[in-house]
């Protein structure tokens, strides 16, 4: 996006990316249908961004989810907008889109090297970069926007290996953690064994004052799932400082505990205990499996007692799950270390966009929404720079 913005301006832009194709982590995300941004008012949409929001804000209202949407159109992809308000290009994938984009970079004479990677500076400042033969050369540019992502699925082409260069330049980083990402739960192995793989459909989960609804999935190795990665933040900050991480989750968020204990106070004397939960409390196996791990498998005999628990399992998560495996990554580049057009106050010239920066949000949009708006901002800073130093492009 930074590149078109510049090309756009009439400036020759390159294109150094390490992996042999660019976007594939745009490519991926289009497997979920590409949730490129969210409808909700604007106001709603920035407080996604907790403690980044002020700092993003003018980004994104430069670049809003009406312009990203237009953008988008402006590709030949109109979008629409999901029931949960999620806005996803119509067709749901990412490759017509990447591939319109492409095409209109070349057009503006974007140079795109692929196989190409950036491994720092030199001491004159200008980039080092590596080709695919292994041979590393310095590049100067008249300015320089770095967009190279956070360091979760590296498969794809972000790896976070730009720490190392970034922190060797004095520049403060945040250390990259998962956001968005799954949990680890020692589960007996039993019900991993019975249960890995199947989703907690429709439940609530809470942490702290913090909740959310959604689909939860029991994993060999713990939980993941949408409803999971939305509880990410304040389970990951729990673990951090050394605080039980207890998700609460409650399976029949629709209704009250009293209505569950008179439900299942009705058991036929011929039930087994498991078809009464089934027939009382609408529960699916995996949920009985839950909470029979739960209780060491003494589900209590009081149906008050059993509805209580239906309503608030308590879960506890030891670790995050690793975040090569996070959607995507929190920590990067500290706020303060960028300008309002971020530009790295220690390089300037120099500009940063995208999960490089240190901002977390949670699905829904919100990723995309604010790398492509601060890659316009970026670009834009950049185009400021080099019409202020008088550099040709
Ligand atoms: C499975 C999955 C699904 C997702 N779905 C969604 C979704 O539906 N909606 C949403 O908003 N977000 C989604 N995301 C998150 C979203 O894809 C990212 O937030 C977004 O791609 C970040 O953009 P970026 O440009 O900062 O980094 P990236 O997209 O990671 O791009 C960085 C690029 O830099 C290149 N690079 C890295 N290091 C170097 C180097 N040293 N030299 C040269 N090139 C380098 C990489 O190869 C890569 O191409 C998803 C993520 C995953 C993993």
């Amino acid at each position: 996006m930074a590149a078109e913005v510049l090309a756009g301006a009439g400036v020759a832009v390159v294109v150094f990316e390490r992996m042999p194709s660019p976007g594939r982590k745009l490519l991926r995300a289009g497997r979920g249908g590409l949730n490129l941004t969210h409808s909700e008012p604007l106001t709603d949409l920035l407080d996604r961004y907790g403690p980044a929001r002020d700092r993003l804000a003018p980004a994104i209202e430069a670049f809003d989810p009406t312009a990203l949407r237009a953008w988008c159109a402006g590709l030949g992809l109109d979008t629409m907008v999901g029931s949960s308000g999620r806005v996803f290009p119509i067709g749901l994938r990412a490759a017509p889109l990447l591939r319109a984009w492409l095409r209109r970079l070349e057009a503006l004479g974007v140079e795109l090297r692929p196989g190409h990677r950036w491994e720092g500076w030199t001491s004159q400042g200008a980039l080092l970069v590596t080709d695919p033969a292994g041979t590393t050369s310095a590049v100067e540019a008249d300015a320089v926007v770095l967009a190279l992502g956070g360091a979760s699925w590296s498969r794809l082409g972000s790896d976070g290996a730009w720490v190392e260069p970034i922190a060797a330049a004095g520049i403060a980083v945040a250390p990259l953690r998962p956001a968005n990402c799954g949990f680890v739960v020692p589960w007996s192995a039993t019900f991993r064994d019975r249960f890995a793989g199947v989703p907690l459909k429709d439940v609530v989960l809470s942490h702290a004052g913090t909740s959310a609804r959604g689909d939860a999935v029991v994993t060999a190795e713990g939980l993941e799932g949408g409803a999971v990665y939305a509880m990410s933040r304040p389970l990951r900050e729990a673990l951090e400082a050394g605080r039980p991480a207890t998700l609460q989750i409650d399976l029949r968020p629709d209704q009250t505990i009293a209505e569950l204990a008179a439900r299942l106070s009705r058991r036929r004397p011929k039930d087994s205990r498991a078809t009464a939960l089934r027939r009382g409390a609408h529960l699916h196996p995996v949920d009985i499996g839950l909470l029979r791990e739960v209780t060491g498998n003494r589900l209590p005999e009081d149906p008050q007692d059993v509805a209580r628990l239906i309503k608030a399992i308590g879960v506890t998560p030891t670790a995050t799950q690793p975040l090569d495996r996070a959607i995507s990554t929190a920590g990067g580049i500290a706020l303060d270390e960028v300008d309002d057009a971020f530009m790295l106050r220690r390089r300037p010239g120099t500009f940063v966009a995208g999960e490089m920066l240190d901002w977390e949000a949670p699905t829904g949009g919100y990723l995309l929404q604010a790398t492509i708006s601060s890659a316009v901002a970026a670009a834009n800073g950049a185009l400021s720079w080099i019409k202020g130093t008088g550099a040709g492009g």
